[in-house]
């Protein structure tokens, strides 16, 4: 499984330095071939995680011929290592009991914290959508995607798929954005147009360390 992990990022630095102590041996220890990506917000617009996500898959590509991406939070740690980070025939979700929500699953169409497509899955999906900006919705747009383009999503085992989060509050410049709500009613009409097939960006700066890759991006907020 050659797998790239991506990580959307900004002014995050202790999370992302316990989530590398942490993640690291988990994914050395599941014998994957894989890369980290930090895909890193340039500037103080508003947030946009989805477009992050869709950047770190173009860019992973262009080092390595990954098969599988796993879309990951920075604050959230796998405690079992049984949580296996490997795509499946279908669009995995792998944050299933969190900590924060007192391992209680919010919502049978929850996909966001971290998830896995393939490749393949990915691009039938025309990846996440770009317009979200601020927090919220994107995940759920995602989902949406997934169930239009014919797919279904799994996931492990409640008892396996544990996970704590680091604790944290809102982060300056993620609000909750309502609009992205009312979006999430609309993915059937924006997907064919709003996506991968429409991403547009500018790399400021990579930056390779040894436990991963750091790019930053322009992602030209509104
Ligand atoms: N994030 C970040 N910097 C920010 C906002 C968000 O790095 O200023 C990234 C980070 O990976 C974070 C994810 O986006 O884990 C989702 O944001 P958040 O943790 O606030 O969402 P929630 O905990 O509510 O799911
Ligand atoms: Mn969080």
């Amino acid at each position: 499984h050659k797998v790239a992990v991506i990580v959307p990022f900004r002014n995050r630095s202790e999370h992302l330095n316990h989530w590398l102590y942490y993640l690291h041996p988990v994914l050395m220890r599941q014998q994957l071939d894989y890369g980290v990506y930090v895909i890193n917000q340039d500037g103080d617009g508003a947030f946009n995680r989805a477009k992050l996500m869709n950047i770190g898959f173009n860019e992973s590509l262009k080092e390595y011929d990954y098969d599988c991406f796993a879309f990951s939070d920075v604050d959230l740690v796998p405690i079992d290592d049984r949580n296996l980070y490997r795509c499946s025939d279908h669009p995995r979700h792998l944050s299933v009991a969190v900590d924060k929500f007192n391992y209680i699953l919010s919502s049978k169409t929850a996909f966001g914290g971290v998830s896995l497509l393939t490749q393949q899955q990915f691009l039938k999906v025309n990846g996440f959508s770009n317009t979200f900006w601020g927090w919220g919705g994107e995940d759920d747009d995602l989902y949406n995607r997934i169930i239009h383009r014919g797919m279904s999503i799994t996931r492990p085992d409640a008892q396996i798929a544990k996970y704590k989060m680091i604790k944290h509050g809102r982060d300056l410049h993620n609000e909750v954005n309502p609009e992205n709500a009312v979006k999430t009613q609309k993915t059937a009409e924006n997907i064919d147009t709003d996506g991968l097939n429409s991403l547009n960006f500018t790399v400021k700066e990579i930056m390779k360390d040894v436990l991963y890759t750091l790019i930053s991006v322009d992602v030209r907020s509104p």
